[in-house]
């Protein structure tokens, strides 16, 4: 937990020229297949049901590739520990989509390294009454086959969310979905975080949003699937989070969408200030009612450090959407622990260097180091291995579904996570 923000020379104070960045929180991911390819998508659809129902391309490509995990419990926490990695690597210490899991893989997810807003543990360790309890409903069709699961609980101390994907699709392809189901999301728009919901009138953003529901942006997922997204300027004063979504459509992890979505806000004039991109970026409190994504007291203590240029940029949140990247971080920290970052950012906080791996590939002046105990036993190479044959199987099995060329790499599992 954060005690104390203040800076006094006095204090046994560790000066950085670094600035310091509350971690990211990616509030919508699947985990489970981030560890695929870009998917070529050559016509857009016009309903997520579209591409679900298909059974061929996309989703047979993601289903063959879930069945791969399901058969093998090493090979499912792989595929998570390749997704949080990744996630850590690029400044994020909350990640949502962590679902699916046998009661077998959860201990792959539990802790150490990003936290999962799906497990209260991450949260609060020691009374699992008080917590956060948050339901993940991947869309119409999973409600319909489990309504029970929006059974709310009474108990004040535990609040709910569920994330829902909602009206993704074209306008007049989400008729009957609306009409099934707004009356209810209404009736109890404070719990709804609404993923992808692209296909609303133009009153309903307001209207959910006046009622106290939250929206997940998608932007990179939504254009490319769909050729549209959400009207962000409509909803600007309603709790907005990002969201990088899939491996096979959507960016590679947060802080890249974070960056699209900063770019699509200039090309389409919407000029959204890159201080309110970031905000999306970290309105753990604003969305999930959670102490993450502020520099403040009473918040766990998660931020990253990156590195600037000689001269203090004017606008350090432009400076983070404009012209760094990963490769700039120098440290992350979780819970006030380091877990990631470059020797001398680790050194400073944390002398028993013993705990460290170096992680990055190849040579260059700043190689980053993973703390080994969150790799809880798992190694590199089987990573490499094992993912790395899984991913390979479901692409030569599925032609012409995934790019061959450069970004294909750049999502496999033998891509280097770690760039210095
Ligand atoms: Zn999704």
């Amino acid at each position: 937990m954060i005690k104390r923000v203040s800076y006094n020379k006095d204090d046994n104070c560790l000066e950085t020229y670094n600035i310091i960045v509350p971690g990211l929180i990616d509030f919508h991911n699947h985990l489970k297949f981030n560890a695929l390819p870009r998917a070529v998508i050559s016509s857009k659809y016009n309903h997520r049901r579209d591409y679900r129902e298909a059974a061929v391309g996309l989703e047979k490509a993601a289903l063959e590739f879930e069945e791969l995990l399901g058969a093998s419990d090493e090979l499912a926490c792989y595929a998570y520990l390749f997704s949080e990695l990744k996630a850590l690597s690029g400044g994020v210490t909350t990640i949502q989509g962590a679902t699916g899991l046998s009661q077998k893989i959860n201990p792959c997810i539990q802790s150490n390294l990003v936290r999962n807003i799906e497990n209260p543990e991450d949260f609060y360790h020691s009374d699992h009454s008080i917590g956060p309890k948050i339901l993940n409903i991947v869309d119409i069709d999973g409600w319909k086959k489990d309504p029970e699961k929006f059974k709310l609980t009474e108990n004040p101390n535990v609040f709910h969310r569920i994330f829902l994907h909602l009206a993704e699709g074209q306008l007049d392809h989400t008729i009957q979905e609306r009409a099934d189901f707004l009356p209810f999301v209404f009736s109890q728009a404070k719990r709804f975080v609404l993923i992808n919901t692209i296909g609303l009138p133009m009153k309903d953003y307001d209207d959910l949003g006046k009622q106290g529901a939250s929206f997940i942006w998608s932007p990179e997922s939504n254009i490319t699937l769909y050729g549209i997204t959400n009207p962000i300027p409509l909803m600007i004063d309603f709790p907005i989070g990002l969201g990088s979504d899939w491996s096979l459509t959507g960016s590679f992890s947060l802080w890249e969408e974070m960056q699209k979505a900063y770019s699509i806000s200039q090309k389409l004039n919407w000029n959204i200030p890159p201080k309110r991109i970031f905000q999306m970026a970290t309105a753990g409190q604003e969305i999930l009612d959670l102490p993450i994504g502020e520099l403040k007291v009473g918040h766990f203590a998660d931020f990253f450090l990156v590195s600037q240029k000689k001269e203090r940029p004017e606008n350090p949140y432009e400076y983070l959407l404009t012209q760094a990247s990963r490769k700039h971080i120098k440290l992350v920290v979780i819970d006030g622990k380091p877990i990631y970052g470059s020797y001398r950012a680790i050194k400073d906080i944390d002398p028993n260097f013993q705990h460290f791996r170096k992680v990055s590939k190849g040579r260059c002046n700043n190689p980053k180091y993973l703390r080994t105990e969150v790799l809880k036993g798992y190694k590199f190479k089987t990573l490499k291995k094992k993912l790395g044959k899984a991913v390979k199987k479901v692409i030569d099995n599925n032609p012409g579904v995934f790019f061959t060329d450069s970004q294909n790499k750049l999502r496999s599992p033998s891509y280097n996570l770690f760039p210095c």
